[in-house]
């Protein structure tokens, strides 16, 4: 076999790739080219138009567009009323986001170990992580898997305690046949570029209760409303409002807005081909002696976000850090998803001890994410693979090939 590249073998893949990237069209450029034309570049008609498409995509009753992944877990966790000594259990292994807005309302999150097979938060650590300060539960669609629903729902009911999903990875997913989105009190969804859809910043929160729903308008715009039925002092006065409750300005504009109802139309595309690669992946590395594959549950209909590779540093004789640096050398630029939320340091500086979560922790010293996107093409996945083979070989601590230069 060729050596790899880093040892002087050729790059498996002639042009640097990275593990993400979005897709632009036309369609989604005149999308917004036409608004930047129009007479409303933020508060216009594009906002209820993406809604009503996002509650279609999802199933849910009522969709709230706001400017980012992570202000839609924040508004989320205020129409929640997470507040000063409140608990809210996550996961570990999630974008700081799922935890930043527990602390941003003055909550402490609490982190639960994972299923080290679906890398998805286990219901049996939520269950363990429940005290009365217990608010409301954040599992992370991880990858886009769902994550184990309805043990989790039912720990939920049975302690009264609120459901907010983050899928921020999970847009197109399927939960027993129902779409992510249409289940759970509140769903945050992201529209950042590395995600399935994008509006270069971007995020809606779904639910399907009315009282959530006003809460999360209320959050999204300085807790000021025009609705009479919610005013204090309520007059005729046209240019009449009141601030009733504190919100922030975490508005998407019509230009963004507009971008993600395109890329909502090519949503049913994007999510067949990225199945394509990661059946394609998971048949290559099933053979690789070396390398894991992300068990997948039979309940999730799953549209993955992230592929991840977990080394077998059991059979391999180098570490994640070296074979990370391998595939760079292939021209294959991965990353890793994620730190165990409580490593770092701020939430070090909170006392969180290192061994809070040891399957978490056990799991991010073996993980990478190679490429999955859209646009990626046979030829680079076959390229991806090939390079994943290459490595593992030599890596391998029983090595029965001879290398070429
Ligand atoms: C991307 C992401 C977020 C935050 O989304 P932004 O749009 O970047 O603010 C939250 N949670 C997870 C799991 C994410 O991957």
């Amino acid at each position: 076999m060729e050596k790899p590249a880093i040892f002087g073998g050729t790059p498996a893949c002639p042009s640097p790739i990275s593990y993400g990237k979005q897709y632009i069209d036309e369609t989604d450029i005149q999308a917004v080219a036409d608004v930047m034309r129009s007479d409303f570049l933020t508060c216009g008609p594009q906002i209820p138009a993406l809604e009503k498409k996002f509650c279609e995509v999802t199933g849910a009753k009522y969709a709230v567009a706001v400017n980012s992944g992570t202000a839609a877990l924040h508004i989320a966790c205020i129409a929640a009323g997470i507040g000063p000594g409140d608990e809210v259990v996550t996961s570990p292994i999630t974008f700081a986001a799922s935890a930043n807005c527990v602390s941003y309302c003055g909550g402490k999150p609490v982190f639960a170990d994972i299923n080290p097979e679906t890398y998805n938060i286990d219901p049996a650590a939520v269950k363990a992580c429940i005290t009365p300060r217990t608010k409301a539960v954040i599992p992370v669609h991880y990858t886009g898997q769902a994550v184990a629903y309805d043990e989790i729902a039912e720990i939920c009911q049975k302690y009264g305690l609120l459901l907010i999903q983050d899928a921020a990875h999970a847009i197109g997913t399927r939960y027993k046949g129902k779409p992510i989105g249409s289940l759970a009190d509140m769903t945050c969804f992201s529209s950042h570029p590395v995600k399935t859809v994008t509006s270069g910043e971007g995020g809606v929160v779904t639910t399907n209760d009315e009282t959530l729903y006003q809460k999360l308008l209320l959050a999204r715009n300085h807790g000021i409303t025009r609705d009479k039925s919610q005013m204090e002092h309520p007059t005729d006065d046209p240019w009449y409002y009141e601030m009733i409750s504190l919100g922030y300005n975490y508005r998407l504009t019509d230009m963004q807005a507009a971008l993600l109802s395109s890329q909502l139309d090519k949503l049913s595309a994007f999510v067949g081909r990225r199945k394509e690669i990661v059946k394609r992946y998971n048949e290559a590395f099933k053979n690789v002696d070396g390398v894991i594959i992300q068990k997948e549950i039979p309940e999730s209909d799953t549209t993955r976000h992230l592929y991840i590779l977990q080394l077998d540093l059991d059979v391999l004789t180098c570490n994640r850090r070296q074979f990370f640096d391998a595939m760079a050398a292939e021209n294959i630029h991965c990353q890793v998803h994620y730190i165990p939320v409580y490593h770092l340091p701020y939430y070090q500086k909170q006392g969180y001890p290192i061994g809070l979560c040891p399957k978490a922790e056990r799991l991010y010293e073996r993980i990478l994410s190679i490429p999955l996107y859209y646009s990626l093409t046979d030829e680079q996945v076959a390229e991806v693979i090939f390079a994943v083979k290459k490595i593992c070989a030599y890596y391998h601590s029983t090595p029965n090939i001879s290398f070429q230069s």
